[in-house]
């Protein structure tokens, strides 16, 4: 390794750490898969990488790391207000996170602080708002896209049906909580992954715990 190599493995292990230590329900192992897989997909440089579900930032550092490593820029979309089962009652809520003005879940203070300690400001950015309605306007082919949005089945088809033709022929596609045995967990990203190797525009790539991750072999049949 050279002095520049040292460099950017000093800095990818900071981004790491910090990612680590961001809050979220990514496991560390994950976690750095992830991020591996967008250095991957991002490796011919300058490409747009996009995750869908970032609630305080922490799969955003692990991307926005794997973005600044290949020149990309990741978009990171969320509307902020926890998915269905962040809300109160559910067991993903967590209370604090509920803004004392108006009684609902605001996660984007948390995850603008993530992103602006991890000095990724330039690198990422954050869209507000409904992931179908952006994903209905969105023209700029992805390298790599994350769904770790709504687990229910509407959400989750919806930002599946509405971001995985984005992404060019060897471009990648990850999808996080992927239960095969649903004793583990809910069934729709397990059902969304499915669907894909179905399909034949997928092939698998790599998976590690619930993240999977596919690469697409044949363009969108429209
Ligand atoms: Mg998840």
């Amino acid at each position: 390794m050279n002095a520049l190599d040292d460099t950017a493995a000093a800095r990818t292990a900071a981004l790491v750490g910090l990612a680590r230590a961001t809050r979220g329900f990514m496991p560390d192992d994950e976690g750095e898969a992830l991020m591996a897989a967008a250095a991957d997909a991002g490796q011919a440089g300058g490409g747009t990488f996009v995750e869908i579900g970032a609630w305080c930032g922490k799969s955003t550092v692990y991307l926005g790391a794997a973005a600044e490593a290949t020149g990309a820029v990741l978009f990171s979309i969320d509307h902020h207000r926890g998915s269905e089962e962040n809300q109160p009652g559910w067991d993903y809520h967590e209370a604090d996170l509920v803004s004392p003005e108006d009684g609902r879940l605001d996660t984007l203070p948390h995850w603008r602080r993530a992103v602006a300690a991890a000095g990724l400001e330039t690198r990422v950015v954050g869209i507000v708002g409904d992931s179908a309605t952006v994903a209905a306007h969105w023209g700029t082919p992805l390298a790599f896209c994350f769904i770790d949005g709504g687990h229910g089945a509407e959400p989750a088809w919806a930002d599946f049906n509405g971001w995985s033709p984005h992404v060019v022929v060897g471009g990648r596609l990850a999808i996080h909580d992927v239960f095969p045995d649903p004793a583990d967990g809910g069934r729709p990203p397990y059902e969304l992954w499915c669907a894909a190797l179905a399909s034949g525009e997928w092939s698998e790539v790599s998976e590690c715990g619930s993240l999977r991750v596919l690469r697409r072999v044949a363009p969108p049949r429209s």
